[in-house]
Formats: C-alpha cells, sequence, structure tokens
C-alpha cells in the first residue's frame, strides 16, 4: 500500500486493518536502538500510536509522518505498522541570497517547508558577483560595500542586505531544531566581483570595479597568484568555520572564467613555480589549497562539478554534480567511480528558477540519476535568483517541484501519478501555512503554454551582457 504523504515511505507499511478513533496527543515514544539513525517505525493500534526511533532525528521525522497522517485520517487511523528511514543522508535545498536578498523570517519560512518534506541539509548561497551577504569581521567593507548594488540591469533600484553573524547563528539554531545542517557557501574563485569591488588587489588587474549590476558569466575572478588573495580566502573561511557548525563548506568553483589569468605576471609566475600546464591546473591548485586549510579545521569542502575537471583535484573534496552536458557527464562519473562522494543537482532538472515550461514538475519528479554509486549522497535542489526578486515569486516557482527532490531524496518507492494525488491532500497543509505553491494546473504546461513560457523566461535572460559572457568564454577557450 501507499500513503498519501510526501515523501512516501521508504521501506515498508504492513499490517493494514480496521479504522479506530485515536487521541492526537496520546502517542508513546520509545527508544528503539536496532533502527536507523534517520529511522523511526510508526505503530497504529486500538491500543494507541507508538513511535520508535533510536536518534532523536528519527522521532522528530516520525513526528511529521504523524502530521500527514491526521490529516488525512483526521478521527480514525487504520491499525499499521510503518517502518521508514532515507535512501539518501543528503537531502538539500539551496537558496542564492545574493542576487536577491531574503529577510531571515523569509528564509525561516522556507526551512520549515523543509522540514515538513524531511529535508536535512540548507545550502546556503552567501557571495556572488551581485552582492556579498555574509558579515566578516576581518573584512568589514565586505558588507559595508559588498552588499550594495546599486541598480540591476539598468532598473534604477537599488539592491542591499546582509546577515549579521548574529543572525547567521539565529538561523543556523532554527534549522538544529528541524534537524537541518546548513552548508554556508563562499563561492571563488570565480563570480567574486562583491569581493574584488571592495579589495581591489584580489582582482589580477587591479583595477577599482561596482559590485556587478547584471548576470552572466564575469571575468573579474580572484588573482589566484598573489599571496593576499590566499590570505584573504583563509581569513574569511576563518570566521564560516567558527560559525557554522556544519562539517562542510562550499567553495563554489563554478564558472570561473580564467582571461585574466591568461596574462597577469603573478598568475603566471604561480604556474611556472609549481609547474602547472594549463588555466585549469591553476584553479585546481587554487581549490586544493582552499580544501586544505579548511580540512585543517575538521571541515569537508563541497564544489561544482566544472571546478574539478583535472585529475589532481583534491579526492577528499565533494563534487556537486550540476553541469549536466555529455562531457561534464562523462566527467563527473569517472570521479564517481574513483570514489568521490557527490550530490545530485543537475541544472535541466532540479534547478527550480527555471519556469515550469522549461522545467515541468514531471520532469523534475522522472528525473533519473546518470551513474549509481554507493558515492552518491544525495540530492539537492538551487534556486538562483537573477530573474526572482520577491519571495512570493521564490515559493511559485520551488513548490511543488522542491517536493519531488524531497521524495528522490528520501524514497525510491514513489511513483508521479501517486505523487501528484498526494499533492493534493498535502496542499491543505501547505495552505494553512500561507505558501505560495503553483497551483497544480499550471505545474506542466501544455505544449504551446510551455514554449510561450520558455521564449519569455529566455527573451527576459538573454541581454548584452550574457552575450558578451560567451564571446568572453569563446576568446578564452581560443586564446587558453
Ligand atoms: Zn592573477
Amino acid at each position: 500500500m501507499a500513503l498519501a504523504i510526501i515523501p512516501q515511505v521508504n521501506h515498508s507499511i504492513v499490517n493494514e486493518g480496521k479504522l479506530f478513533p485515536y487521541h492526537a496527543n496520546n502517542i508513546i515514544y520509545t527508544y528503539n536502538n536496532s533502527l536507523e539513525e534517520e529511522g523511526y517505525k510508526i505503530i497504529t493500534s486500538k491500543e494507541g500510536i507508538v513511535v520508535e526511533y533510536a536518534k532523536e532525528r528519527g522521532k522528530f521525522y516520525g513526528q511529521k509522518t504523524l502530521e500527514q497522517l491526521f490529516l488525512i485520517y483526521p478521527h480514525e487511523i487504520p491499525e499499521m505498522t510503518i517502518h521508514d528511514y532515507p535512501q539518501y543522508p543528503h537531502r538539500g535545498f539551496m537558496i542564492d541570497s545574493c542576487r536577491h536578498f531574503f529577510s531571515i523570517s523569509e528564509i525561516k519560512k522556507q526551512i520549515e517547508i523543509m522540514a515538513l518534506v524531511k529535508m536535512n541539509v540548507f545550502h546556503w548561497h552567501l557571495s556572488d558577483d551581485q552582492g556579498w551577504r555574509i558579515e566578516i569581521k576581518k573584512y568589514p567593507k565586505l558588507t559595508t560595500q559588498g552588499s550594495l548594488r546599486k541598480q540591476t540591469r539598468g532598473d534604477g533600484k537599488e539592491v542591499s542586505g546582509y546577515y549579521t553573524q548574529e543572525q547567521i547563528k539565529e538561523i543556523i539554531e532554527f534549522c538544529q531544531e528541524r534537524y537541518i545542517d546548513v552548508i554556508p557557501e563562499i563561492d571563488m574563485p570565480g563570480h567574486f566581483t562583491a569581493a574584488c569591488s571592495c579589495y581591489p588587489e584580489l582582482l589580477c588587474t587591479k583595477e577599482k570595479i561596482d559590485v556587478a549590476e547584471h548576470f552572466g558569466i564575469l571575468p573579474n575572478i580572484a588573482c589566484v597568484g598573489r599571496d593576499f588573495t590566499y590570505q584573504f580566502c583563509c581569513d574569511v573561511l576563518d570566521e564560516v568555520c567558527d560559525l557554522f557548525p556544519s562539517r562542510y563548506i562550499h567553495i563554489g568553483g563554478d564558472e570561473a572564467l580564467k582571461l585574466n589569468w591568461l596574462t597577469c605576471p603573478d598568475c603566471q609566475a604561480k604556474m611556472k613555480r609549481e609547474n602547472l600546464k594549463t588555466p585549469e591546473e591553476l584553479e585546481t591548485a587554487f581549490l586544493n589549497e582552499i580544501a586544505k586549510h579548511i580540512a585543517k579545521k575538521g571541515k569537508k569542502a563541497i564544489c561544482w562539478n566544472d571546478g574539478m575537471s583535472c585529475e589532481t583535484i583534491d579526492s577528499k573534496i565533494i563534487m556537486q554534480y550540476w553541469k549536466d552536458d555529455k562531457q561534464h557527464t562523462s566527467l563527473a562519473k569517472s570521479l564517481v567511480e574513483k570514489g568521490y562522494q557527490t550530490i545530485i543537482s543537475p541544472f535541466k532538472h532540479y534547478y527550480l528558477d527555471y519556469n515550469y515550461g522549461i522545467t515541468p514538475l514531471k520532469k523534475t519528479y522522472n528525473y533519473q540519476f546518470p551513474f549509481h554509486s554507493q558515492h552518491i549522497l544525495g540530492v539537492e535542489a538551487p534556486i538562483w535568483t537573477e530573474y526572482i526578486s520577491s519571495i512570493l515569486r521564490l515559493e511559485y516557482l520551488a513548490y511543488p517541484r522542491l517536493f519531488a527532490v524531497a521524495e528522490k531524496g528520501w524514497s525510491n518507492r514513489g511513483d508521479y501519478d501517486s505523487f501528484l494525488a498526494r499533492l493534493d491532500v498535502f496542499k491543505n497543509k501547505l495552505d494553512s501555512l500561507g505558501i505560495n505553491y503553483a497551483p497544480l494546473s499550471e505545474v506542466n504546461p501544455f505544449f504551446l503554454k510551455r514554449w510561450f513560457l520558455k521564449l519569455s523566461f529566455y527573451f527576459n535572460a538573454v541581454d548584452k551582457n550574457i552575450i558578451n559572457s560567451f564571446r568572453l568564454l569563446h576568446k578564452y577557450k581560443k586564446l587558453k
């Protein structure tokens, strides 16, 4: 049998019996150390409802299942035994607070929703070209200047905001109460314009630049031939490591357009000194050095898969697989086979910032991993906010697609039609929380609507700056 809950039970449900009346406040919790760390058992019978667990987080997930069961069975519940535990240990949601800023209470609301569907990782993207969002005491300019963007694509409207370390502690605590790990991301060496705008010596050219006001892949990446850059990155990460209890720190590593490195005397000197043949090898040496630094603090680095193109990349770095073209997929597959741990976040399926015309719910739900391995830690859905300026729009795009990803991470028993039917029940819960989810009538648009949505997305996103990004990428590939 299947229950009308999200995510679907992963292991087993047996002994469905007759309905009997129950009291929601009469539940017995008992310890059972034979259960899995995140697992629980729920036994419902005429005698009452019992929840067994080995760890507090298992008890929490048992409670989350009961919350949904009480919605389906408001007065009487069937006799049954549920044994449940997740398929994967990493079930994440990433929010980009850089391109647009979201308040602490807006972030908390999303975390509440993650907990409902048993997600356990909040990946927080805190630095990018268009804004630096985390207070770093040693480098105050990062927030006094780097968190402020004068305008976005010429609209004349300022975007600003950052989280103090106290506010971040508040979010960490809020997440801990829900057994959610907060993984911060400080993106480097690319997506570094906001940092460079505050400290120009981070740039190969040392020129004075502004926080980026447009999107795309920008050439203002960190100069990795200079000691100051290492000092800066390590200082920032030291504060980040002290602040976040997570074992993992995301160091970005994506979309670094290494054009300046080709002509920078400092970068060239480092390549010569260390016998590095290509800018990719230089990037790998930088990421390895940063990963080694945070390892000294007892943390592991996570890196986007396009930054892991050289064989010399540290095997302890965890790969986040987002770039899913043929070449990157085969590279990712070979790294996984070598034992690199991996988080699955394919952008064509799991990036929730694309509208429902580009990525219908069904496409997200039915995604199949391109490789299988014991080294897959789990799944994660990122939402990038270049074109999302309000939390209402963010919620509309994130839900219900995030639940499809949550179900993939928790259970291997779901199927799409049953998921749709269960969503219909689940929406009562979402309504009670005031979530602006997309109605089911809009999440799988018909053919013409899909094309209309696709075209409108690209028509809005592609401007002369995006085209310039492609031009610079092309130039780099020709020169390197
Ligand atoms: Zn340089």
